[in-house]
């Protein structure tokens, strides 16, 4: 990704002094503070979960902002990690490793393992000290995209695994993830209360219980409810066990989505159809698993808003496969003229790690708002 800075707070001033041809992602790091600040009142530790955004301007910032832990799922994110907070702890939790990344990990002194299966634990050697998540799968509910439905065990397997890590000297602890984009606390809930049986009947005091990622970004209508999930989810905890673990979450998504926009420029249109330079295999990804986010302001070239009344458009992408559209038709203004930006705002997880170069397009721009 390329890296410039921008005196300014809004994209429009930057895209009409600039008029970039290319997709461009604003960093606004204030709104990234403002994201962790909101996470303080978590009932717990507080992870990042790197594949969300794993850019280093993001690392960093997080980091200056309190971040001493993250979830890291691959060697490589545990090299950017360790190169903008050398002593942040590495939560190594992808279930599955290779014995070379686990070697690895090992290097990079992970200090928390997750693992779904016996085979996987037994990978892992020699387990003694380190805490070894157990991560349990649970059938889904309320997730908009079902990132859970891969890893996991359920709960008879978890308390199995559970017990051979006892065995073996680790530091046993429960962890899930109830899917990304998750609006409803009841999913976390259902989980907690699952992790509490499962300590009950085992009788295994847990090292800690991790509730995974999946809360929500502000993608459409009124901005979500983190705080209602947190109490959700200390009051579940304090009702499903009689010594409540020490709770640590791993949000990507929620952290970051806020902190980035993407502007996008109309390279093309008529009364139908627009076409943009940036499309699903770019920066918009997203629209293809999560459907259509609303969120999206227009702006002429010299940076002024368009609000001609909104008709229904087919958004296109700038490659030459025709899937490379949204999902569904797009309310934009009737005002919209070749050379106009659309900003997509809540564009920052699972975006640029996300663009491929297909085609030879792909967002590959970063401007960092700093006012
Ligand atoms: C992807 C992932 C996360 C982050 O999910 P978000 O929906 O972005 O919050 C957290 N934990 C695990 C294990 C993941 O795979």
């Amino acid at each position: 990704m390329g890296l410039q800075q921008a005196l300014q707070s809004d994209p429009a001033h930057w895209l009409a002094q600039e008029r970039p041809d290319e997709p461009i992602l604003f960093f606004d790091p204030a709104r990234l503070r403002r994201a962790q600040a909101q996470f303080r009142a978590f009932p717990g530790e507080v992870t990042y979960a790197v594949k969300a955004n794993p850019d280093r301007a993001v690392l960093a910032e997080l980091a200056r902002g309190g971040m001493t832990a993250f979830d890291v799922a691959s060697p490589e994110e545990m090299a950017l990690v360790r190169a903008v907070a050398p002593q942040a702890r590495l939560h190594y939790h992808n279930p599955v490793r290779s014995r070379r990344e686990i070697a690895q990990a090992r290097r990079f002194g992970c200090v928390s393992w997750s693992v779904d299966r016996a085979s996987e634990l037994d990978k892992l050697g020699q387990i003694e000290g380190l805490e070894i998540a157990v991560r349990l799968k649970l059938p889904v509910a309320g997730a908009v995209y079902d990132f859970g439905s891969k890893f996991g065990a359920g709960p008879e397997a978890v308390a199995q695994l559970l017990r051979q890590v006892v065995e073996r000297g680790g530091k046993p602890s429960i962890t899930f993830h109830p899917g990304t984009q998750c609006p409803d606390p009841r999913a976390w809930v259902r989980y907690i209360e699952a992790a509490g049986q499962i300590a009950r009947e085992t009788g295994i005091r847990l090292h800690r219980l991790n509730v995974g990622g999946g809360f929500p970004a502000h993608r459409d209508g009124d901005a979500p409810d983190l705080h209602a999930i947190f109490d959700a989810i200390r009051t579940a905890a304090q009702a499903a066990f009689d010594t409540v673990p020490p709770l640590v979450c791993e949000p990507g998504r929620a952290m970051v989505a806020e902190s980035h926009d993407l502007a996008l420029r109309v390279k093309g249109l008529d009364e139908a159809a627009v076409f943009l330079n940036d499309g699903i295999y770019g920066g918009l990804s997203e629209w293809r698993d999560l459907g259509p986010a609303g969120r999206i302001r227009a702006i002429s070239p010299e940076g002024a808003p368009r609000h001609g009344r909104p008709r229904d458009m087919t958004v296109f992408g700038p490659t030459c496969d025709s899937l490379d559209r949204l999902s569904e038709r797009v309310p934009l203004p009737g005002d919209l003229s070749e050379g106009d930006y659309l900003i997509f705002g809540a564009c920052g997880a699972y975006s640029s790690t996300l663009a491929t170069r297909f085609n030879g397009y792909g967002v590959q721009s970063v401007v960092v708002l700093t006012r």
